[in-house]
């Protein structure tokens, strides 16, 4: 295949691709190679402007459009995203350097699940009824207004459609911003939902870089920011939003636990602890990368994990057969080189991997590191890459109490056979989303987010229709009205 990836225009608003070359250029690379495969213009202020006064324009009668005939909308995008997952794949490896492999089955696929979900629901927005003697009320959920999508780099499509999908069934329009290392996906899901009949205006897509999302975080026409991205931008974006008072969702990192107890199954906890450490070359924010062993499965564990990734197939990431991609770009492969030298210097043994591989593009070796302490930067710090941090524990209180020893609360996970334990354990972390003998799984139908320093709010579900909504509270009188005088 080409490895051109140019799109027709930089960003996508009122229904159609739109140029303006006065804006900052931005490169972007194949990972795997370091080579340019396309170039977008970050938006100027008028691009900005234009993008946000047709999410204005087309919201409101969106919002007064049947809901059933919205979700139609969303449901006909997500069978088009399914028909193009090759393309789209194809454009997400490029954009990402994740493995086609991956991107076959996790981007465009988990993209149309958020259609094709928020699409059934969208009729299903109900409010409750309440009565107070003789007199009655109601509630109303209503579209906040127009959204504003902010994404990370590291899952452009489904980031794109986890916020998108849930604003517009819920009668919003969004303006969203894709990261600037990676603003190719969210185009074509822009594409799409028009080709699909959503009216020109509601779901548009423009380049940039922080400041750009800044602009669009402050402009009073916006209702709603939603972030996925690190906890210091997090904090800003937090902070300039709660100045005008708008709804927030924020989706950010962790520095996530998988405790491993002496009876779970080896061969499952190792596919755990790969895939929430390996996957996507470890930049997963919901990664599982403080992994507890108990003392008695701890030397297993090791070996068969060991054993295990000398399977990994590093390559080409547009060969299917690659199960191991590059970082997605250059500065975070010199951030996570930086973690592992600080993890060497404070003691850290080396079990698997360590460096970076000697190849064109931005590669890092799955690493494992093991002989730690809690006090460890590689055990507190959010690395984004794809470094396994071993602990070892004694027993369950203890493995609760240094689990939960972080400032984040993202997500977390056990292995054990002991049903009973598994429940009490997740009922004692801190940490927003769980998953018991399995990782890293995360179904439209299952709310997501964090807790603590790893954001607010959640995503997928029907928790994102209250997160895109307000309720409307009305008080019926039924009976003469009575007054002082
Ligand atoms: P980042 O915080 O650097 O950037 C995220 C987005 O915010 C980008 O689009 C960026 O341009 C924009 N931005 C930066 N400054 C801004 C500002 N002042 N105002 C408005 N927008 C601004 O994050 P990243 O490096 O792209 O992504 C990696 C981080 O994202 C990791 O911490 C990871 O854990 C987190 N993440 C979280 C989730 C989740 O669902 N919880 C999912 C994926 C990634």
């Amino acid at each position: 295949m080409t490895r051109n990836a140019q799109p027709a225009a930089s960003h996508f608003v009122d229904g159609a691709y739109v140029e303006d070359t006065a804006g900052e250029a931005i490169p972007v690379i194949y990972p795997a190679t370091g080579e340019t495969v396309a170039t977008v213009h970050a938006a100027t202020p008028a691009i900005v402007e234009r993008a946000l006064a047709a999410a204005a324009r087309a919201q409101a009668e969106w919002a007064a459009t049947d809901p059933t005939a919205r979700g139609r909308v969303l449901r006909r995008a997500a069978d088009i995203m399914r028909t193009r997952n090759r393309a789209l794949s194809e454009i997400e490896t490029l954009d990402t350097g994740k493995p086609l492999q991956e991107t076959l089955v996790a981007d465009a696929t988990s993209g149309a699940d958020a259609l094709e979900y928020f699409g059934g629901l969208a009729a299903d927005l109900t409010g409750t009824t309440m009565q107070f003697g003789g007199d009655w009320a109601y509630t109303v959920r209503r579209p906040l207004g127009v959204c504003v999508g902010i994404g990370a780099w590291n899952y452009p499509t489904q980031i794109a459609c986890w916020k998108g999908a849930p604003a517009l069934a819920t009668g919003n329009a969004m303006v969203f911003k894709p990261s600037e290392t990676t603003p190719l996906s969210a185009l074509k899901v822009a594409e799409i939902l028009v080709e699909a009949g959503l009216p020109a205006g509601l779901f548009n897509v423009v380049q940039g870089m922080g400041a750009v999302g800044a602009m669009l975080t402050t402009d009073p026409r916006v209702a709603k920011v939603s972030l996925t991205g690190s906890v210091p931008t997090g904090r800003k974006v937090y902070a300039a939003a709660a100045a005008e008072m708008k709804h927030v969702t924020m989706e950010l990192g962790g520095k996530s636990p998988l405790l491993v107890f002496d009876d779970a199954d080896l061969e499952d906890a190792v596919s755990g602890a790969i895939n929430a450490n390996f996957y996507a070359s470890g930049q997963v924010c919901s990664n599982g990368t403080r992994v507890f062993l108990q003392d008695g499965i701890a030397e297993r564990f090791l070996a068969r994990l060991t054993e295990r990734l000398e399977g990994a197939v590093i390559g080409d990431p547009l060969d299917e057969a690659t199960s191991f991609g590059p970082m997605t770009t250059e500065a975070q492969m010199r951030i996570v080189l930086d973690h592992l030298e600080t993890a060497k210097r404070e003691g850290a043994r080396v079990v698997a991997g360590g460096e970076r591989l000697d190849r064109e593009g931005f590669w890092i070796a799955p690493t494992v590191l093991a002989d730690l302490t809690d006090d460890m930067a590689c055990v507190r710090e959010e690395i984004f890459g794809p470094v396994m941090s071993v602990l070892t524990f004694a027993d369950e209180a203890e493995a609760i109490r240094r689990a939960n020893d972080t400032p984040f609360g993202l997500s977390a996970g056990v292995f054990t056979r002991d049903i009973a334990r598994a429940h009490r354990v997740v009922g004692a972390l801190h940490a927003g989303s769980c998953w018991i003998n399995q990782y890293n799984l995360t179904p439209a139908g299952l709310p997501f987010g964090g807790s603590r320093a790893s954001g607010i709010g959640r995503e997928n579900a029907r928790a994102a229709l209250d997160h895109f909504t307000e309720v409307q509270s009305v008080y019926v009188g039924m009976g003469p009205v009575e007054a002082a005088y």
